[in-house]
């Protein structure tokens, strides 16, 4: 659709309800290609005008990218009944474009979250035959070993009987903490199962103490995100992503 209501569009960029882009429009506050808007309810091809509001020019579009380092405690969902969602840690000037999580990361791990409302990305991410590797950091309870990258690198069998695609297993460092011997390991899978990291692990007897994703696709998560904090991709990550 080449064209579509101009108050449809500004309220989609959160600029204001559709009565209060009325009052606006009567107010003489919008611009449309330089000429004073009368209507708010005009047609506008929103890639080819320019929209200016008090002065501004109104960058529209239709899709967001965010990038969160997503804390413990939050759940990745849009909507949920007991716990607070990554979408109530958003701004609120982001509420109008209906972002969800690509994916999900449980409630206790942290780290790479992508948000958008664009559902095909979204999908093509998600897709299981696409592959898209996903890597973890994780501190794990015992210690791991070459075994344990032997196995991941073959794959292993979770509690339901599925046989996982290979891992790549790194570990990083293995030492004695207050509860005993600790192992901080990196992993990157190419699917996305269930508890996929906690489980694969469970099925060489051991047990994930902690566990933020760093990277997915060729995106890392930005070092510079405290947790909880969220920023946009940049067009070169964009482009990568796509
Ligand atoms: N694997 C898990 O076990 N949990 C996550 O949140 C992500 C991957």
């Amino acid at each position: 659709k080449q064209t579509q209501r101009l108050d449809k569009i500004l309220a989609h960029v959160g600029i204001g309800s559709r009565s209060e882009l009325k009052r606006l429009a009567k107010e003489g506050a919008i611009y449309v290609n330089g000429a004073k808007v009368k209507d708010s309810g005009m047609q506008v091809n929103p890639d080819k005008d320019t929209i200016m509001v008090n002065g501004e020019t109104v960058r529209y579009r239709e899709f967001v990218y965010l990038m969160m380092n997503k804390p413990q405690g939050v759940v990745s969902a849009t909507e949920d009944n007991r716990d607070r969602t990554v979408v109530d840690l958003l701004d609120a000037a982001y509420a109008p474009f209906e972002v969800f999580p690509v994916g999900r990361l449980d409630k206790d791990t942290e780290g790479f979250l992508l948000l958008t409302n664009d559902g095909k990305l979204s999908h093509n991410l998600l897709s299981p035959r696409k592959h898209v590797p996903k890597t973890y950091f994780a501190k794990v309870e015992w210690e791991v070993t070459e075994k344990d990258i032997e196995a991941f690198s073959q794959g292993v069998t979770l509690d339901d009987g599925y046989e996982t695609l290979p891992g790549i297993l790194k570990i990083l460092s293995v030492g004695n903490e207050a509860g005993g011997v600790v192992s901080e390991i990196e992993l990157t899978i190419m699917e996305g199962k269930f508890h996929q990291v906690k489980r694969m692990f469970q099925a060489v007897g051991k047990k994930v103490a902690y566990l933020k994703r760093i990277s997915m696709g060729p995106l890392a998560l930005d070092s510079s995100l405290a947790l909880g904090e969220v920023r946009e991709l940049t067009d070169e990550e964009l482009t990568a992503l796509r």
